[in-house]
């Protein structure tokens, strides 16, 4: 509570004798006190009277003590309620006491007073005198501010109510405005994803996309266009688009697409483009209007393929295409050629597939087998030429070559000898078939037969040139016995009778070895001691070689194993080959011959053989003679027929073998037939055809 600094002066100053002539005497005491409270303090009789008004409430409420003093309490406002509160209290006071409370009093100036009430009930003894004394605090400051304040309060919490309205509004519109965000982010997030998306498929594709507005100027320049024309985005924005056309393009064409375009057509064509480097290029265009959200026409966009590639490419294909035609003619012209030559050829051909069905065969097939060229085809091999089906069917089942001799009566009644070999032919799809090829030899052996015959017939003539040597000497001897035996008398007699018996013997002998040696053989399979037939040739051809002076060596093998074939064939061949040491070694020498078993490759792996070697010690062969002795009538010889070694060479390898030659000039000469040893299933002699033949030369065979 603030007092006034004037109040506190009038309580400090006590109440005069003259001023409280209205004081009850027993108050008049305590006036002192009463002033020093220094609160306003207001003292009512039991009517209501005011007995006394102190300085604070003069200083209080305005009204001086003795305006007040002897005025009804009742008088100090007349604002409603003021009677009705005061006449509570003061009956409140009368029964209790005591009273404490608030009232709003009114000062002179008119002003409300708030003032805390506390009055107590002040009773007087022994005249039983009762008083109310009221002391007031002056509240109007701190009414005021709670009025103020509550006033504010309620601004406040009308602002706060306002406040939150408007927060829950802007909260609300801030919702709204998020929304609308989030969805127009996410439209456009869309948006340039799709965008993204489109320009990045632009980038991508190799051609050049241009968007022109009406005026025909550039709007849009993807990637490819840069890369197409060379000039970048930034440059071509704002050009007119058709500064992109060569000087050279026909206006005409320029003009029809314009007038495609504008009436909403796509128009597609080639033009001569022109790059940055001024160079031009034939491109193919298309060309489509572009429309606004109104749906108005608003330009153009234009898709451009460079051409030069392509055009580069179709050029290549159509000259690949040229070569082809070219390729494939020569093939044709291949391909007859192939058919000529294999229809035309000498032997007969024909593809077999892996059924052992014939396919395909040439003109001398269908001759050998007396048919049409197109009757074989689709037929089995076994139906067409049964003896040669084994062999095919070899080939079918191991995917080797095979090869064998057969005879096979042919439809006219004649008999023919032909020589098969079957060849594996794989296809991509690795299904086997067989190239069959028949060699008719029946005629080239019939001339090798003759050959061998005539052969045969010059050896005999010069057999008999050596017997007839051989023969004159025991004939002279005999001569010259008998003549001694007609000049000596008969004491002698026996003695020459006794040696011209023995030279008669001698040559009677020298013929049975040359009958024996030269009797025809029959031609047939038999198993054969090599070493016999050399005994029995250098039997034969021992006086000539001694005669000629020629030491004859032999390493004859013992327990050699034995050979398959025709005697007659096999000492033909070493009557050649020693004759020819002979004539090779004129003034003597040394004629070696070995015998043994070995191990030679023949075919494709080794196998057991028996080896002739025929070693002399003449002049040798130079080694670029040494392939062509073996030629038919090669010879080096006056009187020489050049067939010997072709015929020795035949016989060997008919018998399965091999014939070669090793030399060096001035170092003799040396033989090696090698044969194959005959194996125990062939003891008897017989001859079969074997897988892959080597060569194309015939084998021996059972009954040719
Ligand atoms: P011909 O004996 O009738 O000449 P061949 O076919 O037997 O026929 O021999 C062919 C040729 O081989 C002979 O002329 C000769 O030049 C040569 N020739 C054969 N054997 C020998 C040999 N042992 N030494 C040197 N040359 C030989």
């Amino acid at each position: 509570m603030v007092y006034h600094d004037a109040a506190m002066t009038h309580v400090l100053q006590p109440v005069s004798a003259s001023e409280d002539c209205r004081v009850p005497g027993p108050l008049r005491t305590h006036i002192d006190l009463i002033e020093a409270i220094g609160q306003p303090l207001v003292i009512i009789d039991r009517s209501g009277v005011i007995v006394y008004w102190n300085r604070a409430a003069e200083a209080a409420f305005g009204w001086r003590r003795e305006e007040m003093i002897g005025q009804s309490i009742v008088s100090l406002s007349d604002r409603p309620g003021w009677r009705r509160r005061l006449s509570r209290a003061l009956n409140t006071v009368v029964q209790h006491g005591r009273w404490s409370g608030e009232l709003i009093a009114e000062r002179r100036d008119g002003v409300d007073a708030s003032v805390l009430v506390s009055a107590s009930l002040w009773r007087i003894d022994p005249e039983g005198v009762e008083f109310i004394v009221g002391i007031a605090t002056d509240i109007s400051r701190q009414k005021r501010i709670e009025a103020r304040l509550r006033r504010h309060a309620a601004v406040q919490r009308q602002h706060a109510i306002d406040l939150r309205q408007r927060l829950q509004q802007q909260l609300t519109d801030v919702r709204l405005a998020n929304h609308m965000l989030s969805k127009e982010i996410t439209e456009r997030i869309s948006a340039e994803q799709k965008l993204r998306f489109q320009a990045t498929l632009l980038a991508a594709v190799s051609q050049a996309v241009i968007a022109t507005n009406l005026s025909s100027e550039i709007i849009y320049w993807s990637q490819s266009a840069e890369r197409i024309f060379g000039w970048s985005e930034p440059e071509m924005i704002g050009c007119h688009v058709f500064d992109l056309v060569a000087e050279s393009q026909d206006d005409a064409l320029i003009a029809e697409m314009r007038a495609t375009v504008a009436a909403g057509r796509t128009w597609e064509g080639e033009l001569t483009l022109v790059r940055r480097n001024g160079t031009t290029f034939p491109a193919f265009v298309t060309v489509a209007a572009i429309y606004d959200d109104q749906q108005q026409r608003s330009g153009a966009i234009g898709i451009i393929s460079d051409m030069t590639d392509r055009k580069r490419d179709r050029q290549a294909l159509a000259d690949a295409n040229a070569r082809l035609q070219e390729v494939n003619a020569d093939l044709r012209l291949s391909r007859d050629l192939l058919h000529t030559i294999v229809d035309n050829l000498d032997d007969a051909l024909a593809l077999i597939d892996g059924n052992g069905v014939i396919q395909a065969t040439n003109r001398q097939f269908a001759r050998l087998f007396d048919a049409l060229p197109d009757a074989l085809p689709g037929k089995p091999c076994t139906e067409i030429c049964p003896a040669i089906a084994p062999i095919v069917s070899r080939t079918l089942s191991s995917g080797l070559k095979s090869s064998g001799r057969v005879q096979m009566h042919r439809v006219s009644g004649e008999t023919a000898i032909l020589d098969v070999y079957s060849i594996p032919l794989s296809d991509a799809d690795e299904a086997q078939r067989a190239v069959l090829r028949l060699v008719d030899v029946t005629e080239r052996l019939q001339l090798e037969a003759i050959v061998r015959q005539n052969e045969r017939l010059a050896m005999s003539s010069r057999l008999a040139a050596i017997v007839a040597h051989e023969i004159n000497t025991p004939l002279q001897s005999i001569q010259n016995y008998l003549y001694l035996l007609r000049s000596h008398g008969s004491e002698q007699s026996a003695e020459f009778l006794d040696l011209v018996s023995d030279e008669i013997c001698r040559v009677s002998g020298l013929l049975r070895r040359l009958l024996d040696l030269h009797r025809p053989g029959d031609g047939s399979i038999e198993l054969i001691d090599c070493n016999a037939v050399i005994e029995r040739v250098l039997l034969l051809l021992g006086g000539a070689l001694a005669g000629n002076g020629i030491h004859v060596e032999r390493s004859l093998a013992t327990q050699l194993p034995r050979v398959s074939g025709q005697r007659d064939a096999l000492t033909q061949v070493m009557l050649n080959l020693v004759l020819n040491a002979v004539d090779a070694m004129p003034y003597g020498g040394v004629l070696h011959i070995t015998t043994r078993s070995a191990n030679e490759t023949l075919d494709r792996s080794p196998i057991p053989c028996v080896q002739i070697i025929v070693e002399d010690t003449g002049p040798g062969i130079t080694p670029d003679l040494q392939e062509r002795i073996f030629d038919p009538f090669f010879t080096t010889k006056p009187h020489g027929s050049g067939l010997g070694l072709t015929v020795s060479r035949q016989i060997v390898e008919q018998h399965g073998g091999t014939l070669r030659v090793q030399s060096a000039p001035g170092r003799g000469a040396t033989f090696i037939i090698t044969l194959p040893m005959a194996a125990d299933a062939d003891a008897d002699g017989a001859f079969q055809e074997q897988e892959n033949a080597a060569d194309g030369g015939g084998r021996l065979i059972g009954g040719v």
